[in-house]
């Protein structure tokens, strides 16, 4: 590290210290001589407000209110679906909040929004930071808001504090990362991470009124004709990527714990199932005679559970939230049955065997109930991701600086950090939220949460910039 480098980290580190609300004042102001090796004269306690590291929480929080208001729902629900009106008017939002902190912007063809703060040594791979805007149907103002918004406030609380980058730093607003209008999750992101099936299916792909993927990203002033693998990013590309987010889980809060450092993100696989029987007359057919789709479908979805639970790992999930009976009629024998089954894992292998599990279930059950299995189709399987480590220990020492509590956890749901991970090394920081409740109008995170996350995000990105 070059010693005009260590300097910037030294003043950084310094302003913490100085400005950190702690008990262990005293302390920190001693380790901070002893590491500087200057005496800190006259240290003053200044309330975070005037930190040098200090986040304009009122001011994000008008920001978090006024992005809500580009919704399809009334509030406090916030609808915004890609490409929709509502959508393109928060991305001007967006991109004017981007160039209001001197952020330089650049949108690719399916409109991933970057902003970046040209480093010293802008030829060496930037650091890069962002969530996502969209939301579905009557959910909360927070999922991936507090990551956009937060990352634009991160950089402005650098910039307040005479921080100059090295590496660039950029801010990404990642085009869908809720399937909600093409059933497609982290289209944005999978897309950057050089999905090329991506960008061949999205050339068919329509939504429920029909209308082509090309023609709604036209509409919102995107893909003019343009091939997708444009918007393809090299692996390499950046040197970081990290990503805060609300924790949509109540650990934090229960707990009481400002930060999350997540180590992993779970992945989850996806299975479509069909059985079919003779179905037939729910008083007339005997139960010998029988060939019940339905009752294929509840012992597999009994076998779903029994698979997952001996993995022997808390982290092994699996969910059957779909299950439909044809002809779904009382006195009817189901003739037919589909399920749909959700399995995640932070360990591929393990979440592979359950699947091949409930395959070998599948078929011994259509066997045994001598109805047919019409259908076993894995619809996704995307390989889990781990955290780098050394985007984790600059995490949590930025925490320790910064006199915060923080854990180390897994993400359980997944986000566009998950096919970052594909290009760059990748870390998370989680925020506490209200009884983890997320997808909902109940969504919420405190303030002073959010402004912690933003403070721990900020340092983080400063370690990452000079390495
Ligand atoms: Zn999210």
């Amino acid at each position: 590290m070059a010693p005009r480098i260590s300097v910037v980290v030294l003043y950084l580190c310094l302003f913490v210290g100085i400005s950190s609300e702690s008990d262990e004042y005293d302390a920190t102001i001693k380790t901070m001589e002893e590491f500087s090796g200057y005496q800190i004269h006259e240290p003053v306690l200044q309330d975070s407000s005037s930190s040098p590291l200090s986040v304009n929480t009122e001011n994000l929080q008008k920001q978090i209110d006024e992005l809500s208001t580009f919704s399809d729902a009334p509030a406090p629900s916030v609808t915004r679906i890609l490409y929709s009106e509502k959508d393109v008017l928060a991305r001007g939002y967006i991109k004017n909040l981007m160039s209001l902190s001197g952020l330089s912007i650049r949108e690719d063809a399916v409109g991933n929004i970057f902003g970046r703060w040209v480093g010293s040594e802008p030829e060496l791979a930037p650091v890069s930071t962002g969530s996502h805007v969209d939301a579905i149907p009557y959910s909360g103002k927070y999922d991936g808001v507090v990551g956009v918004l937060g990352a634009i406030e991160a950089i402005n609380v650098l910039r307040r504090s005479g921080f100059k980058p090295k590496r660039s730093l950029e801010v990404i607003m990642f085009t869908s990362e809720e399937p909600t209008r093409f059933g497609i999750s982290c289209l944005g992101s999978r897309l950057l991470a050089g999905s090329k099936e991506l960008a061949e299916l999205l050339k068919r792909t329509v939504d429920g009124q029909n209308i082509s993927f090309s023609d709604a990203a036209k509409f919102a002033g995107y893909t003019k004709n343009e091939d997708l693998s444009s918007v393809f990013l090299e692996k390499g590309s950046y040197s970081a990527f990290i990503e805060l987010h609300i924790e949509q889980g109540p650990i934090l809060e229960e707990e009481a714990i400002s930060i999350g450092v997540v180590t992993a993100i779970a992945a989850p696989a996806s299975i479509k199932v069909d059985f079919e029987g003779n179905g037939g007359h729910a008083g007339a057919a005997l139960m010998p005679q029988r060939n019940d789709a339905g009752l294929a479908a509840a012992e597999l979805a009994l076998a779903v559970e029994k698979h997952v639970l001996e993995s022997g790992s808390i982290d092994t999930v699996g969910t059957v939230g779909i299950l439909e009976l044809h002809p779904g009629a009382i006195n009817s024998i189901p003739s037919k049955a589909h399920l749909e089954i959700d399995t995640r894992d932070i360990d591929e292998k393990r979440r592979n065997l359950v699947i091949e599990k409930i395959h070998q279930s599948a078929l011994s059950i259509s066997k045994s109930r001598r109805v047919k299995l019409s259908e076993f189709k894995i619809v996704n399987q995307d390989p889990p991701a781990l955290s780098e480590e050394s985007i984790i220990k600059a995490t949590e020492s930025a925490c320790q600086e910064l006199n915060m509590s923080y854990k180390k956890m897994i993400s359980r749901a997944y986000h566009d950090s998950l096919f970052m991970a594909r290009i760059s090394p990748m870390a998370m920081i989680f925020i506490p939220c209200y009884k983890g409740y997320s997808h909902k109008p109940e969504e919420f995170a405190a303030p002073h949460d959010i402004a912690n996350g933003v403070r721990v995000l900020a340092l983080t990105l400063a370690k990452l910039s000079v390495s």
